[in-house]
């Protein structure tokens, strides 16, 4: 038990230290969070394919691309960086807040965390739904950027379309 903690919080560790990690932060001013615009289906998230074979990938589905024309902040990546991503990622869904800035420490709320490869495996973590859907984000979304990010779009998002 002891072992498995410590083995635990060793890996928190490692993260921690991390210079290369990529985050979608709501925009930094102080205003609230946007007003949501309902979509015409909202109920089931896009399928989503994990694992190292076939890539870590999503396909955006129309309550994506709706959210996608009506989010104020750009952030969706370049096309030369969205693709899936044929490396093996541990994904992360319905993080905490506190999770995620332990993963990713920066200020503010945290949408999704992108932590490049460590070791062969890279780690991409996202918030809940509902926090997601708070910012006017979708988790489809959320994951085409975080990967784009494994797939080296620099974290200053240069090309944000
Ligand atoms: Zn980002």
């Amino acid at each position: 038990m002891r072992v498995g903690r410590a083995l635990g919080l060793g890996v928190w560790a490692a993260l921690l230290v991390l210079t290369a990690i990529s985050c979608v932060t709501p925009p930094k001013a102080a205003a609230p969070p946007m007003p949501v615009v309902a979509s015409p289906t909202l109920e089931a998230p896009p399928a989503i394919a994990t694992g190292s074979r076939a890539g870590l990938w999503v396909t955006l589905e129309p309550p994506d691309l709706w959210a996608l024309v009506t989010t104020a902040e750009k952030q969706y990546p370049p096309v030369e960086f969205d693709h899936p991503y044929p490396g093996k990622v541990v994904l992360i869904e319905g993080a905490s807040q506190e999770a995620l800035h332990v993963l990713c420490p920066l200020p503010g709320a945290i949408l999704g965390c992108a932590v490049p490869k460590r070791d062969g495996v890279s780690t991409i973590a996202i918030a809940d739904e509902k926090t997601i859907r708070t910012w006017g984000w979708t988790r489809g979304l959320i994951l085409r950027h975080e990967i784009a990010h494994l797939n080296g779009w620099p974290p200053n998002h240069l090309g944000a379309r």
